[in-house]
């Protein structure tokens, strides 16, 4: 219905794309390409780029409207995309299906991605999310099956692969876990009027691994308040302490890792867990030696310790060492 004025060769190969799935010549086709695709996109067919993903339409659309996100780098899996392209790719689905609305009426849409040969895409050495409209559900109609597992069975054989879960949980922090966008991380060297520094030992579902005890401090959770803001709040929580945030001097700023001890009711397991942060330690001096402590939140219990003796305390790693 739209005047495109093609050579009439070409518009007999654009409505061969068309109607190859209708007409089962999709199968013929795609044995004669026989190289990457998705490496080889044409410019014609795309319509956005940010960051080296792009949105283009399928050639053989499943369905009117149907297109594609596919970032430029020939990935397999997500798990190789990096933070921005993944964040990108977000971005995208949701560009996606306010477009799919937009242009073809459609409010539903289907986000789609193959992986693995078994699933039988065809284009599977490169990474790509199917946007298909979704206007009727006879897009998704399963050959179902005569199951062997019920919905216990199921859930029973997953967890006890529990094992294959942590040990798949810390490969991919260790291969694929990208830094570019580390969570904010903040705690206080507080020392009173008798030079003694403030610990606390961490409540049982915040410990860490292997065990020791720490500054008080914690995440930057809300942006829209200053990262001293955000200290003075942890500290307030874990200690019970009111603390004006200008009297919070920087002291060191660093990217460290962390690993938090994490137990999974569901999987009934315990394991760390490794996370990278934007790590800030702050010294507060001059605090009352006798002012009133309530330990809440991650602390269990608080102390005051001699600094010489926390420097040398086997309770405290040598980086947290390193910060007093
Ligand atoms: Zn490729």
């Amino acid at each position: 219905e739209r005047a495109m004025s093609l050579p009439s060769e070409e518009q007999i190969k654009q409505e061969h794309y068309r109607d190859a799935r209708f007409t089962d010549k999709y199968d013929d086709i795609w044995q004669s390409v026989g190289k990457c695709v998705f490496c080889d996109l044409r410019e014609k067919y795309v319509f956005f780029e940010e960051n080296g993903v792009v949105m283009t339409v399928s050639l053989f659309a499943y369905i009117d409207g149907h297109f594609m996100i596919v970032p430029r780098r020939h990935v397999r899996s997500p798990k190789e995309l990096t933070q921005l392209e993944w964040d990108t790719v977000r971005k995208f689905s949701y560009i996606a299906k306010k477009l799919i609305k937009d242009v073809h009426g459609v409010k539903g849409m289907q986000l789609l991605q193959k992986d693995g040969s078994n699933a039988q895409s065809t284009v599977d050495q490169h990474l790509h999310f199917h946007c298909v409209p979704f206007d009727a559900p006879d897009l998704s109609v399963w050959n179902y099956r005569k199951l062997k597992h019920t919905p216990l069975e199921n859930v029973a054989l997953y967890r006890q692969a529990r094992k294959k879960i942590v040990r798949t949980a810390r490969k991919y922090e260790d291969e694929y876990a990208q830094p570019y966008a580390l969570p904010i991380f903040c705690d206080a060297v507080i020392v009173n009027d008798r030079q003694e520094v403030l610990l606390m030992e961490r409540s049982k579902d915040a410990t860490m691994m292997p065990p020791h005890d720490t500054l008080p401090g914690g995440h930057v959770d809300d942006f829209g308040r200053t990262i001293e803001q955000e200290l003075v709040r942890e500290i307030l929580e874990e200690t019970g302490l009111t603390v004006d945030p200008d009297e919070l001097q920087l002291v060191a700023s660093r990217i460290d890792e962390v690993t938090y001890a994490k137990s999974s009711p569901h999987l009934n397991v315990r394991y760390g867990q490794r996370v990278k942060f934007v790590y800030n330690t702050y010294r507060l001096t001059g605090v009352a030696s006798d002012a009133p402590l309530r330990s809440g939140d991650d602390a269990a219990r608080l102390y005051w310790q001699p600094a010489s003796e926390a420097l040398v305390s086997p309770k405290l790693t040598p980086a947290l060492q390193e910060s007093i």
